[in-house]
């Protein structure tokens, strides 16, 4: 599975704390990541296969969207700030319909994010 990851700034924190915390479940998985994202989750984690690409505000989200439309990311964990106005929110809008339009499993926060672990980590022992 490909899965992409993507975290607000003021969630990035706890999100590569969750990540590192998952860690040996996304190893058995490959990642694409927004720039930022991306680049302090491989800090924290070195040892996890993560593709990046541009940062969110100057394209990555869309350039995430692209890979859903071709069939090459099959997950999508976006943890949006629901409390900060963004210059790219409607990056946000436009992965939420290309997610539903291709049927893939997006978490938007930590609680679904979870499940979706649940299922990858099955997904590797069947
Ligand atoms: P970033 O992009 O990981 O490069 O910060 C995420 C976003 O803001 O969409």
């Amino acid at each position: 599975m490909k899965i992409a990851l993507i975290a607000h700034d003021r969630l990035k924190p706890a999100f590569v704390a969750w990540v590192k915390k998952h860690e040996a479940v996304f190893a058995l998985h490959q990642m694409v990541a927004t720039g930022t994202t991306g680049s302090q989750i491989k800090a924290a984690s070195p040892g996890l296969d993560i593709q990046l690409v541009k940062s969110g505000p100057l394209g990555g989200d869309q350039q995430i969207g692209a890979m859903i439309a071709d069939g090459s990311v099959d997950a999508v964990i976006f943890m949006a700030d629901p409390l900060t106005p963004m210059p790219h929110d409607v990056d946000v809008k436009a992965l939420v319909r290309l997610s539903t339009l291709y049927n893939i499993p997006m978490a938007c926060n930590e609680a679904t994010a979870e499940l979706m672990v649940s299922w990858l980590a099955r997904m590797v022992s069947h």
